[in-house]
């Protein structure tokens, strides 16, 4: 149907507005930076700039997901190589790896080109997949995942616990990292089981040697809650919103003065 054609291709949206943007991940004993999740935002004409829940999910349907994940893959490893060169300490960064990436056949020969052409290694980009992908409990989905692994790429379960995967499926995933989210410890929950799931989940990862990440850290109580239960990579408002890259040098720059 020539006129659908024609319409999507008009409504393809342009790659270069979407930019990447970059949350610190930091360890709260040590206060070192252990890392940065990359996340997407829409910088549109008028100036205004959109966060990924008015587009992702539009992008997944029309399978335009890949291009643009591909693409700010892409810009973060120029940054990080960038960053690698100018001396600055930081580690890795994670990437969001939309469900339906996994679906393209070539997406470990193009993670693989992409880390070898700006000469970093596999360790640098880790690859959060939402805890959801997996429920699907499909086959093909862990063949990918193994072969990432192999090739020397750490998969993070991005939003452990937001599904309905059990701690038991984690056995049959090549996972070796926890996002949780741990937004919902609030104060306001007098009946401290929202406590005690977590700590469960934490003392659960660590007894199959997994680690744990907890975003969305927003107070001084949470992070010091986390800590308490042995948790202490966190990730959040509290620490730092998610931020431009030049804004983020400034932040690693710190890190930089400190690590000398
Ligand atoms: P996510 O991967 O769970 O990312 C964490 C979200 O929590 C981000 O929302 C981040 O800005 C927000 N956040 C961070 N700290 C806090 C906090 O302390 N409190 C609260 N309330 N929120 C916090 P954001 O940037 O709007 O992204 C939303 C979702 O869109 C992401 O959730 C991720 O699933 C998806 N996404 C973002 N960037 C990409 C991308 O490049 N590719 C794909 N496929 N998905 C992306
Ligand atoms: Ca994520
Ligand atoms: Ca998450």
């Amino acid at each position: 149907d020539m006129s659908e054609t024609n319409s999507s291709a008009d409504s393809r949206p342009e790659l270069r507005c979407f930019v990447p943007y970059f949350q610190p991940v930091f360890n709260y004993d040590t206060g070192e930076m252990v890392g940065a999740e990359v996340l997407t935002r829409h910088l549109k004409t008028d100036g205004s700039i959109e966060g990924p829940a008015s587009f992702i999910e539009s992008f997944e349907k029309s399978g335009f997901i890949y291009e643009m994940d591909r693409h700010i893959w892409n810009l973060a490893c120029m940054h990080l190589s960038r960053w690698r060169k100018d001396g600055y300490p930081i580690r890795s960064l994670s990437v969001n790896v939309s469900r339906r990436d996994l679906y393209h056949e070539d997406i470990a020969v193009y993670l693989r080109n992409l880390l070898d052409r700006y000469g970093l290694d596999r360790e640098s980009l880790h690859l959060e997949i939402t805890e959801t992908a997996f429920s699907e409990n499909n086959g093909q989905l862990v063949n990918v995942l193994e072969g990432l692994k192999s090739d020397g790429f750490k998969v993070e379960m991005d939003d452990f616990g937001s599904g309905y995967s059990s701690l038991c499926s984690l056995k049959d995933i090549p996972v070796e990292v926890l996002k949780m989210d741990s937004g919902f410890l609030s104060a306001t929950d007098k009946s401290h089981r929202c406590g005690s799931i977590i700590t469960s989940i934490i003392q659960m990862a660590h007894a199959i040697d997994m680690q744990v990440i907890a975003e969305g850290v927003e107070t001084k109580r949470q992070a010091d809650f986390l800590k308490s239960v042995g948790c202490l990579k966190m990730q959040g408002y509290y620490f730092s919103r998610p931020v431009p890259a030049e804004e983020f040098e400034h932040l690693i720059e710190k890190e930089k003065e400190q690590s000398k």
